[in-house]
């Protein structure tokens, strides 16, 4: 419905889009780019109350060097969110940032970018936590959506597209056609288990004992999920299990790509099970165009080259795939017909406020 009001606000206002991540938050403000950047962590102290002390990348320098009564919190780890008043409280917190940096950003649009898997509940909990930080308008696309959007497949035509969403907690594949998911998978097997699975095996092949950052910075280094044109050896630290001593030795990228099998082998299968249940014109459509690979995991070194081997089809990464997610809410906030065909209805089981 045209209000006149509403046009007018909207003339004024900058608009915000936010990607939700399990592993990173990232805001775009129209006119701006994006301009945060940050970890999904909230650090907070479980005995008093949920008032944070510290999120994003303030929150991740604690981890690991707080008092014990300290606890960083990834709220949305999972790819659901476990935490709904932490989730909240991050939210406004980004938000926050985005008046401070730019003076107050009058009655912003918002559109959310969340992961496929979460609940009604937690769908209004999210739409509330915007409109409660000052949003005029809060509305929710899902995050495969929304990456392939940024990615710039063709959502809203007759044709299919399928984008593979790798982040920290959650992979997800997503076929899209004419502005709907038609197909999708969500499975909770990403770039954090490809980290564990690392330790586990400098642990049982070494005897060392080595951090989640530094597992996930070896990955990053060295990891791939297919042969690399050259080989290499990255340095690995840690303590050593036996003698409880700082212990620094080389791996190969070779051993890291074994350790990391296991998570690559689960990707794999999603999306070869997501291809199963495609109906056959849609397949045909995707044989033509391929398949995007989005999200942080999609850097993975030869994941393109696996998923093309495995799937027969053409495997390929987006550009920018980090940013995908929220580039998609972008555009989804500055070409409204995009947003009226893909975004989630919420539904109130209270009136709104
Ligand atoms: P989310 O959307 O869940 O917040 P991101 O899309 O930001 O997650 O991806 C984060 C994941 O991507 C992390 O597990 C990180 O280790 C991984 N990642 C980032 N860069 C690379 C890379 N070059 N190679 C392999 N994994 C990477
Ligand atoms: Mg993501």
């Amino acid at each position: 419905m045209f209000s006149p009001l509403r046009a007018l606000l909207g003339l004024f206002a900058r608009d915000i889009g936010i990607d939700l991540g399990t592993a990173t938050t990232l805001v775009y403000v129209r006119g701006k780019g994006i301009v945060i950047n940050e970890p999904s962590v909230v650090a907070i102290n479980p005995k008093k109350n949920k008032i944070p002390l510290a999120v994003g990348a303030e929150a991740k320098r604690m981890v690991g060097r707080t008092p014990a009564n300290i606890v960083a919190i990834r709220p949305l780890k999972d790819g659901v969110i476990s935490d709904f008043d932490v989730t909240r409280e991050m939210l406004r917190y980004f938000i926050h940032k985005v008046h401070e940096q730019f003076g107050r950003i009058p009655y912003p649009r918002v559109v959310i970018g969340i992961p496929s898997g979460v609940t009604e509940v937690e769908k209004m909990a999210v739409h509330d936590a915007a409109r409660e930080a000052g949003a005029r308008e809060a509305h929710l696309i899902e995050e495969p959506m929304a990456a392939a959007i940024g990615a710039g497949l063709p959502v809203t035509e007759a044709t299919a597209s399928m984008i593979i969403d790798i982040g920290g907690g959650t992979t997800e594949v997503a076929v899209i056609s004419l502005g709907g998911i038609v197909v999708s998978r969500s499975v909770r097997i990403a770039g954090d288990e490809m980290d564990d699975e690392v330790i586990q095996y400098a642990r049982s092949n070494y005897n060392l004992l080595i951090g989640e950052r530094t597992a996930e910075m070896v990955k990053i280094a060295a990891g791939s999920a297919f042969p690399l044109p050259e080989e290499r050896m990255v340095s690995l630290r840690g303590r050593d299990l036996v003698t409880g001593l700082p212990r620094s030795m080389d791996i190969s990228s070779v051993e890291l790509r074994e350790a990391i099998s296991g998570s690559v082998s689960a990707i794999v299968e999603a999306v070869k099970s997501t291809l199963e249940e495609t109906p056959p014109e849609l397949v045909a459509d995707l044989m033509h165009h391929g398949i995007a690979l989005a999200g942080g995991g999609a850097l993975l070194a030869g994941l393109d080259q696996r998923l093309t081997q495995e799937t027969k089809m053409r495997v390929y990464v987006a550009d920018d795939p980090i940013t995908c997610v929220v580039r998609g809410t972008g555009i989804s906030l500055e070409e409204i017909d995009i947003l009226n065909q893909v975004e989630v209805p919420v539904q109130y089981a209270r009136a709104p406020r």
